[in-house]
């Protein structure tokens, strides 16, 4: 198996999410790889807010719905022992966020699930599709259980 040393682990806080921080957690600590966490905003409006805009997980804002991505996404931060600096919540775009993300910060394997929240009928959902065809990198796509 080859040797990673920055792996980005992609949530869409489905409740499937906890296989993918599992398989996320175990590489990392196996490689002694870096981890890093990425969860893209597509699901809350934000008005004149350009894609792309990375919102930073550590300020307050008033926006009821912002602050409770924030939090789920330092809760899973936490857990993991992820540096505050390699949380990333970003408005845009899920696949392509991530993809960008990745090739910013010369990470070296992406891990999303199978399937989340825009692919609950189906064996690869769209993010899953677009990252592993567009990234450079490569793509732990790690199979969901529903049960
Ligand atoms: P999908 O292809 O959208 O059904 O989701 C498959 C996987 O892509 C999910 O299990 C996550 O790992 C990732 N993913 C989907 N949407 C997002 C998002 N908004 N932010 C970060 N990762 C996502």
């Amino acid at each position: 198996m080859p040797v990673y040393h920055h792996i980005l682990l992609a949530v869409d806080f489905s409740p499937q999410d906890n296989q993918i921080i599992q398989r996320a957690r175990n590489l990392s600590l196996q490689s002694g790889a870096r981890l890093s966490l990425i969860h893209v905003l597509d699901n809350i409006p934000m008005p004149d807010t350009p894609y792309g805009t990375i919102i930073p997980p550590d300020t307050k804002t008033d926006d009821a719905m912002l602050e409770a991505e924030k939090q789920k996404l330092n809760q899973t931060g936490d857990t993991l022992g992820i540096d505050p600096a390699c949380r990333w919540l970003i408005w845009g775009e899920p696949g392509e966020e991530i993809i960008r993300v990745a090739g910013q910060e010369n990470v070296d394997l992406i891990v999303v699930g199978s399937h989340g929240r825009h692919g609950l009928a189906l064996l690869l959902g769209s993010t899953a599709n677009s990252v592993l065809h567009h990234t450079k990198c490569d793509v732990l796509a790690v199979r969901l259980r529903d049960d």
